[in-house]
């Protein structure tokens, strides 16, 4: 429970429109993306500036008051759970755009700024910003930074890390720090802006950030191969790169999603195919033409069955707004779902699902596998009960072991998704040992009391 002269406090803080403490509204910010870890936060807070961030956690630090940052809460690792309650920080009001450098190709951005809202900003000048988590219609940058969220495009162009040149972050003690700059290249000293990326809220609040962005491509196209093995689309995948091809996207979709896609929103896929894989080529037109050709004779000499090449942007659209519905038409079938978010080196996908599919026959297992085949990042998706529960315990074991296999072959636990509550125990299990406690000395030092998104990764 916070005292009164606390809320009063943070009152004075940000204005007492920018506090909220009703029910409702402590229900609604006690869960994320995840939706199967809740705990209400005592209050939610909405500071407009770096100096209100900073006087919060300064004010929290004295109390040791537990503080978790929120962007657009869409994570699916728990990440934005205020799993100790105490002040979430949401940054949604944070949210301009400060500068778009064309010259230069860089954007100087708020944490609160939504993805799509930025993209369309960068659009009117021609550019974009290439990190593409499919939650962008609600995702923040500050949680696409902390989270070092990728999506379908970092086949080609890489994921948020590679594209985050400088960030304005304020520590647990209030104090304002400016990490990197402006430049493509900086080596000065220890990377700690990279620390700040993928730190999921544990070690200080976002509050600035200078990004590197594109030129938008002249010119896509869309291309589907159809496969009646979903183990050759996935082998697919790693040939159309080993033969020099590099489309920006390579996103795979089993029998099952297909299907779910097909009854939810027909958008004319394959609903006998066992999986299609979804590219994109993007570029100067001349490169782009020449680039779906290969792709489409590639998909052909490793098994594809059919292959279609989007006619138009509407057919193209249509295809990726399959592919983007494809979370909610699995979310929508089970009372609870496990989505994986295991990655392997790119040659071993098709071990992967040969190893998943084997894994939910033994457990008698409804599974569907979507993801970002390009990445050799999967999401093999379970579909459980968490009230029944003999078949939730044979789901939480068959995730066990698809999270073994994955690193067995190579892998890791987490691609984009991060580790948040979901995935501590993995984490620790997994990790070298002296690796985790260097990492738990780092969080001791910048953040000694643990008010920062306490709880979180181990
Ligand atoms: C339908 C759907 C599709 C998705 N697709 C993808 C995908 O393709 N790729 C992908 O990578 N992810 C994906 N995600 C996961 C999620 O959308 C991303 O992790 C996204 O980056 C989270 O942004 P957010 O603003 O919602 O952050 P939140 O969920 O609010 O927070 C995420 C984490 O960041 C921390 N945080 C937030 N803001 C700040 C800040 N300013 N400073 C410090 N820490 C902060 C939070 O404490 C939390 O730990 C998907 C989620 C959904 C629901």
């Amino acid at each position: 429970m916070i005292k009164e002269s606390v809320v009063g406090e943070l009152e004075k803080i940000v204005g007492k429109v920018d506090v909220l403490r009703s029910k409702e509204a402590l229900k609604a910010y006690s869960y994320d993306g995840t939706t199967s870890w809740i705990r209400e936060p005592d209050i939610v807070v909405f500071p407009t500036s770096t100096q209100e961030v900073s006087a919060i956690l300064s004010l929290a630090n004295t109390e040791r008051i537990p503080v978790t940052p929120r962007g657009g809460g869409t994570n699916v690792s728990g990440g934005s759970v205020p799993i100790e309650g105490g002040i979430v920080l949401c940054t949604t009001k944070m949210n301009r755009i400060l500068k778009v450098d064309k010259e230069n190709l860089t954007a100087t951005v708020e944490p609160g700024v939504v993805l799509m809202d930025f993209n369309m900003a960068l659009a009117r000048q021609g550019l974009f910003f290439p990190p593409d988590p499919q939650s962008f219609l609600g995702a923040t940058l500050g949680g696409v930074i902390a989270e070092n969220a990728g999506g379908p495009a970092c086949v080609k162009y890489g994921v948020t890390k590679q594209y985050v040149l400088g960030l304005e972050v304020v520590l647990p003690n209030g104090t304002i720090l400016q990490l990197g700059g402006r430049t493509i290249k900086n080596v000065v000293g220890y990377d700690l802006t990279m620390l700040f990326v993928s730190s999921e809220g544990t070690l200080g609040v976002v509050t600035k950030a200078e990004l590197k962005v594109n030129p938008l491509p002249p010119a896509r196209k869309t291309i589907m191969a159809v496969y009646s093995d979903v183990a050759l689309a996935g082998e697919t995948v790693f040939r159309v790169l080993e033969h020099g091809v590099i489309p920006d996207k390579i996103e795979l979709l089993d029998n099952w999603v297909v299907n779910r896609i097909e009854e939810m929103m027909p958008m004319g896929l394959p609903k006998d195919a066992d999986a299609v894989l979804l590219f994109e080529s993007d570029g100067i037109p001349e490169a782009v033409e020449k680039e779906t050709e290969r792709i489409v004779e590639l998909s052909k000499s490793y098994g594809a069955v059919d292959v279609r090449v989007a006619r138009d942007t509407d057919e193209a659209n249509r295809y990726w707004l399959a592919r983007r519905a494809g979370f909610a038409a699995v979310f929508g079938k089970a009372p609870t779902v496990f989505a994986e978010d295991v990655t392997v080196p790119r040659g071993q996908i098709p071990a992967l699902i040969r190893k998943c599919k084997e894994i939910a026959g033994k457990y008698h297992l409804e599974m569907c596998i979507l993801g970002h085949a390009g990445d050799g990042n999967l999401h093999p998706a379970i579909l459980t009960d968490i009230n029944n529960k003999e078949h939730y315990d044979r789901a939480v074991k068959a995730m066990d072991e698809i999270i073994e296999a994955a690193l067995d072959l190579g892998g890791v636990l987490s691609g984009e998704h991060g580790i948040g509550l979901e995935k501590r125990a993995f984490f620790v299990q997994t990790q070298d040992p002296n690796v985790v406690d260097l990492m738990k000395g780092i969080k001791a030092l910048v953040d000694p009391n643990n008010i920062m998104n306490p709880g979180k990764i181990w």
